[in-house]
């Protein structure tokens, strides 16, 4: 079947013709994929960075958001069938230790990644374990079911601490940013914030209708952030960019008692004011990681249901899985909301 792989330990990925899966096993499910998503995951593994390298073992066939029909299942699996329409959490975790027992999944030590430790997504068939999948709602097209998992991550990010009423300021609007524009919105959010460097993003950004977007670099963001806030800076910060700079002008701007929820990964150690800008001003950091299994599927859920025009404007780019290469040339630019591929067999 086609799949796109890391082949070597070197830049770049390549596509190959490699061996089907084998009959799903005992709890496995066999999903013919339609659409997927390319994640910033694939753009650290298509780089070969420091982190990447360290943990992707090739020949790996890369991709962990995506949506397709079950093509077979194994046996016990009792509630998935033949064509049905599913995507997956790429987390698959223990399922035994106390995280996994006490509604903490997502924490689980022993969580293997798809397209990261284990076959991936971006192939013709993939097999993953029954209670990773999600059954689609009829009403959510292909396009937007590819996303559930990027999707995912905002959602958790921004039910951390009820948005409603809140003034929150979004760090950095590559997709998660984007699509947390979107929650932060449905959710009832006083003023959305955004700072954003790319000037394309920016544009997804305005279009979303967050209330300011500004330029991080530029001196005047942090005057034009307190004066939508009434001077007192936001209550609630999202951190979706991984940049140091980011997370300290937004500790350096919030208000006492903030909440900062961070997402974004940054690249190596970070120094921060701890003093000034968490202390004493009371702020409570929250690290997060994946998708709560499976209330953020719930709520991501209803969210593409009734936002169906936010998931098309952050959709920017959908290409035959064939022209893969121009999908990550796009990242790498940064001119690009989402980019999906397209597995289906008449797509290219
Ligand atoms: P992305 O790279 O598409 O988006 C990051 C955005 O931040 C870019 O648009 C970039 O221009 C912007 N940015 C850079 N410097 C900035 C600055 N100083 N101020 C404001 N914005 C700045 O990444 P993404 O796919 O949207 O993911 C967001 C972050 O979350 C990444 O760091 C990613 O690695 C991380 N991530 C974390 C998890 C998790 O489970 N914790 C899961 C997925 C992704
Ligand atoms: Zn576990």
């Amino acid at each position: 079947m086609f799949a796109i792989l890391k082949a070597r330990p070197e830049r770049g990925l390549s596509d190959a013709d490699v061996e089907s899966p084998a009959a799903p096993g005992p709890g496995e499910v066999e999903i013919a994929v339609s659409m997927a998503g390319v994640c910033g995951t694939d753009f650290h593994i298509w780089k070969w960075d420091e982190w990447s390298s360290r943990r992707v073992k090739p020949p790996m066939v890369v991709g962990h958001e995506f949506v397709g029909r079950v093509t077979r299942v194994g046996d016990g699996v009792s509630h998935f069938a033949p064509r049905q329409r599913v995507s997956c959490e790429c987390h698959v975790t223990c399922g035994h230790c106390r995280l996994c027992r006490t509604g903490r999944a997502h924490l689980c030590r022993e969580t293997s990644i798809i397209g990261v430790d284990r076959a991936g997504a971006f192939a013709e068939r993939v097999v993953v374990p029954a209670r990773n999948v999600w059954a689609v709602h009829d009403a959510i097209p292909d396009h937007h079911a590819a996303v559930f998992d990027p999707c995912g991550n905002a959602m958790h990010s921004a039910t951390i601490v009820p948005l409603a009423g809140r003034d929150v300021l979004i760090t950095g609007a590559g997709t998660i940013g984007l699509f947390s524009i979107g929650i932060a919105r449905s959710h009832g959010a006083r003023k959305v914030m955004v700072t954003e460097p790319s000037p394309y993003r920016a544009e997804l950004a305005r279009a979303l209708g967050a209330d300011l977007v500004a330029d991080p670099r530029e001196p005047k963001t942090r005057e034009q952030i307190l004066a939508t806030t009434d001077g007192q800076g936001p209550e609630i910060v999202l951190e979706m960019s991984g940049n140091a700079g980011a997370l300290r002008s937004a500790l350096e701007v919030a208000s006492n008692g903030a909440h900062v929820v961070l997402l974004g990964l940054p690249g190596s150690d970070v120094t921060l004011d701890l003093a000034e800008t968490v202390i004493m001003k009371g702020a409570t950091l929250h690290g997060v990681t994946g998708r709560r299994m499976f209330e953020t599927w719930y709520d991501v859920s209803a969210f593409m249901l009734r936002n169906p025009q936010v998931m098309d404007r952050i959709l920017t780019h959908r290409l035959a899985a064939e022209d893969y290469a121009s999908g990550f040339d796009l990242i790498a630019a940064g001119n690009c909301g989402k980019v999906l591929l397209d597995f289906r067999k008449d797509a290219a």
